[in-house]
């Protein structure tokens, strides 16, 4: 005979999302929580006090990262962890974050109103500051636990009001020892809104993530030659913006040709000297381009590398430098076919999918095995004051990852 199934309650996790949501709530329901501020150090309190009603006991590291560790029958065996962050960029929604560290919470309600004794423990982690908003970088603590950053320029990190991470933490009173740090586990599992547009688009409830997408970002330099803009003939001037205006062009035109899952932005461009009257002698923009394959990303170098001289009248010339790369990270095989398996029990429409977005399970999973899922963003929106996920999306979301925790860790 098959087990009756055990789910969460999706009343009780809407309600707890809306609560987290009162420690920073905006004016227009979203929410404003910077990483180490008072609704960020309030709303720590109140997890910490849900976490030990359960029975859990709470820890944190050197980096104020927080793990609500539920004992399981093994305590020496290597933990399962459910995370992912409470802090919020300025003017952010209700469920970027939140949604990963409350379905932690919800599978253990669910575990122990259910007297399920997991084989080994389980343990709820709250990342600290992922979103880079108040200090940068983002992905800041994970990238410390992981040996990715430095951790003492990080505690350097300062914010508008001249204020160091550092200073922040020890004031919040979530500096911990580092040996209490994340340091062994069997899988880190990390539920997300998808902050795009596509599981919404194909109406599926689940995306099961194989890997967050490798970068590439370059700078480009048009280089022209400022004249006056009232005395000086069209065919004789080297104005650099019209010689970008043709790169990018350029650019489109070939990165088009490659694969048609590349992404790729323009975001930013600054132009010399920017007087209404003159022309322009330079244009600096950034170029930045996301993929999976290794492959994908090396075509595009090459297209960028090819980029000496602009082409049509101008003939400026062009100068293009890397600023960074970083790979693509492949979430654990074994997880990512067990959190599908989940979907598939569950009967929950689901597909395999990249992220596009850091998360920190992307340098968690350096170290311990990890995996993702995503449930839908409405309008494909995030980082925003409507940001919405539907409950009933929420809810299989959470019950996705309570199936992955129980084949986890029962029999
Ligand atoms: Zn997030």
């Amino acid at each position: 005979m098959e087990k009756q199934k055990i789910m969460i309650n999706g009343e009780r996790l809407k309600n707890t999302v809306e609560a987290f949501a009162d420690f920073g709530r905006t004016k227009n329901n979203g929410v404003t929580r910077l990483a180490l501020s008072d609704e960020d150090i309030k709303v720590r309190k109140h997890f910490r006090s849900l976490c030990e009603e359960l029975g859990m006991m709470v820890t944190w590291d050197d980096m104020g990262n927080m793990y609500a560790t539920l004992e399981g029958i093994a305590n020496d065996q290597p933990p399962v962890v459910i995370g992912s962050h409470l802090d919020s960029v300025e003017k952010g929604g209700r469920f970027d974050g939140v949604l990963g560290v409350l379905t932690g919470l919800e599978v253990v309600r669910t575990m122990v109103e259910n007297g399920i004794k997991p084989q080994v423990p389980v343990v709820v982690a709250n990342i600290t500051n992922e979103e880079g908003a108040r200090f940068e970088p983002s992905l800041m603590a994970s990238g410390v636990i992981s040996g990715r950053f430095n951790k003492s320029n990080m505690l350097k990190s300062t914010d508008k009001n001249g204020i160091t991470f550092g200073e922040a933490l020890r004031k919040s009173g979530y500096e911990g020892k580092e040996e209490n740090r994340l340091k062994e586990a069997s899988a880190f599992l990390e539920l997300h809104i998808e902050q795009g547009p596509v599981l919404e688009t194909e109406s599926l409830q689940i995306g099961v993530v194989d890997c967050v997408v490798g970068m590439v970002c370059y700078e480009l330099e048009v280089t022209g030659d400022s004249d006056h803009a009232g005395t000086t003939p069209m065919p004789l001037r080297k104005d650099a913006l019209f010689a970008a205006n043709n790169l990018i062009s350029e650019i489109r035109q070939n990165m088009d040709k490659l694969d048609e899952r590349l992404v790729y932005t323009i975001g930013r461009m600054n132009v010399s000297p920017n007087i209404h009257t003159v022309i322009p002698n330079k244009v600096v923009f950034s170029l930045e381009a996301r993929h999976q394959d290794a492959e994908t990303i090396k075509q595009v170098e090459e297209i960028i590398q090819t980029l000496h001289e602009s082409s049509g009248k101008e003939k400026c010339k062009v100068k293009a430098t890397k600023l960074w790369d970083r790979d693509t990270v492949w979430f654990d095989e074994k997880l990512v076919y067990s959190l599908e398996r989940s979907a598939k029990t569950l009967g929950y429409p689901y597909k395999p999918m990249v992220s596009g977005a850091g998360h920190d399970a992307q340098f968690i999973a350096t170290y311990i095995p990890s995996a993702m899922i995503f449930v839908p963003s409405v309008n494909g929106k995030s980082h925003a004051e409507d940001e919405l996920t539907s409950w009933e999306d929420c809810e299989k979301g959470v019950n996705v990852i309570l199936q992955t925790v129980l084949d986890l860790t029962t029999n």
